[in-house]
């Protein structure tokens, strides 16, 4: 971050000094809402939570060197009171990453969001330093938290949004105004809240609406209601895909026998041969949106292809496979699920388990509202089809949907199982797994099935 003095800080974000003794000191970053995370120069930032109230930390924090702490009321020692803390935090983002120059690159979609910003700031950082979020943090604390992260050299801020609710793209473009917008997907990711496809559409399209004429808006050639979007900005519009008229597209496409995808990666300015690290074909589609807007930022085909070839998983329980000892593969994609992910997963379970014994330890997509059955009984469906060996539902009536599926699509009894929680899925596991055998396990997140996944590798 840029170092700002505490009373800079406090006129950007429209706050009250208190119990302030020297106004001029700085601020160097980084700024956290975590004491525990209270580096010498921090912004402690207090958020009110269901558990725990942050203000009751402000001391810890400042004891840890915080330089003051961003506050709702006076907490005795150096604080900027604000009413919003969240708006605060965003007000700074904002202010810094306009002084910085920085170019923001923000992408959305139903799926992939978070492996496609690992990828992309893998590719990225080839060019120059580039700064993203950890793991998942894609709302109105994450962001700015991210974006604060920016110094005089960041070249890149990669930024993840999410989007719950109509205009909460809007806000977070708001904070941080990006130069390129990515739509990757509009799939039924939270359809039960949103309503329909048309409304998560109209959601996540509020990313490109904010670019500017000299931006890029780069949109899914394959998605009828992302390509759709085009419509809704003034900027240039980049397409990848599989589409003819794509800008950037990925050829002769297969999955390794490892179960890693492989292409020739066509952009306008050549063509260069890909391998992937990481499993599943879903990750062609978003490794091509990568290369669309690492191509747009000036980088060689040559150079987009090797740093998709080397890049790796970095946040977790998202296809990590892990091979024990005894020759069981572990397939951790528990971080989360939806029907179009559930289908990513079971495709390259299927790619990964050719002449092997496969798994499919699957749980609940969540927020599916009216689609629910329908979507559960055609993950069951597609597990037969793909010829998966073995399919465990866990949990709850959703788990028994799941399994419908496999029964009403053609498996009879022994293939799919039925059990309760976590727990039995794993004594089932530990009795039956046998050297070379693939285990896929996925669920929504509230189902946390990465323990299934866990205590397999540990158990061993
Ligand atoms: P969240 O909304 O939870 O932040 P996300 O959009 O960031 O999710 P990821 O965390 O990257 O998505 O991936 C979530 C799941 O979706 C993973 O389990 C992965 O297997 C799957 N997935 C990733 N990319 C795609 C894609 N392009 N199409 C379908 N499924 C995908
Ligand atoms: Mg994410």
């Amino acid at each position: 971050m840029i170092a700002l003095s505490l009373a800079e800080i406090a006129a950007i974000v429209g706050g009250q000094p208190c119990d302030i003794p020297d106004p001029a000191v700085r601020v160097t970053g980084p700024v956290v809402i975590d004491s525990r995370a209270v580096r010498p120069g921090s912004l402690f930032a207090a958020f009110a939570g269901e558990r725990v109230d942050g203000h009751d930390y402000a001391e810890r924090a400042v004891a840890a060197g915080a330089a003051a702490v961003l506050a709702t009321r006076p907490v005795g020692v150096p604080a900027i009171v604000v009413p919003d803390v969240t708006a605060a935090l965003g007000a700074l983002a904002r202010f810094v990453v306009e002084r910085l120059g920085t170019t923001a690159i923000a992408l959305t979609g139903s799926s992939g969001k978070t492996s496609t910003k690992d990828l992309l700031a893998q590719v990225l950082q080839r060019k120059g330093p580039t700064v993203y979020p950890a793991g998942n943090l894609n709302n109105e604390i994450g962001l700015p938290l991210t974006a604060l992260r920016a110094a005089e050299d960041t070249e890149h801020l990669v930024l993840e949004m999410g989007a719950r609710y109509i205009g909460d793209i809007r806000y977070l473009t708001g904070l941080v105004p990006p130069k390129v917008g990515l739509v990757l997907n509009v799939g039924t990711a939270h359809i039960g809240e949103f309503g329909g496809r048309e409304q998560i559409a109209e959601a996540k399209g509020e990313i490109v609406e904010c670019l500017p004429k000299d931006g890029v808006a780069v949109l899914n050639a394959d998605d009828p209601l992302v390509r759709a979007m085009a419509s809704r900005t003034k900027a240039r519009v980049v397409l990848f895909g599989e589409a003819a008229d794509a800008d950037v597209r990925a050829e002769n496409v297969r999955l390794t026998q490892l179960g890693q995808p492989a292409f020739t990666l066509q952009t306008p300015t050549g063509c260069s041969d890909v391998t992937m690290r990481l499993y599943g074909e879903h990750h062609v589609s978003n490794a091509l949106a990568a290369a669309a807007v690492a191509h747009e930022l000036g980088m060689s085909v040559d150079e987009i292809a090797l740093a998709l070839s080397e890049a790796d998983t970095i946040s977790r329980w998202r296809m990590e496979v892990t091979e024990r000892p005894d020759g069981v593969t572990i397939v951790n994609d528990a971080y989360n699920a939806n029907p179009e992910s559930m289908r990513a997963a079971l495709r390259a379970l299927a790619a990964m388990g050719k002449g092997r014994r496969t798994w499919a330890v699957l749980g609940q997509m969540a927020e599916l509202g009216d689609e629910a059955l329908a979507e559960h009984d055609a993950v069951g469906r597609l597990a037969v089809r793909l010829n998966v060996s073995k399919l465990v539902a866990v949990g709850g009536r959703e788990a028994s949907w799941l399994q419908l599926g496999a029964y009403n699509e053609g498996s009879w009894g022994e293939e799919s199982v039925h059990v309760s929680d976590a727990q039995a899925a794993v004594d089932l596991l530990r009795s039956e797994l046998r050297p070379g055998d693939v285990v896929l396990v996925k669920a929504s997140r509230s189902v946390g099935l990465e323990r299934v996944a866990q205590a397999l590798l540990e158990g061993e």
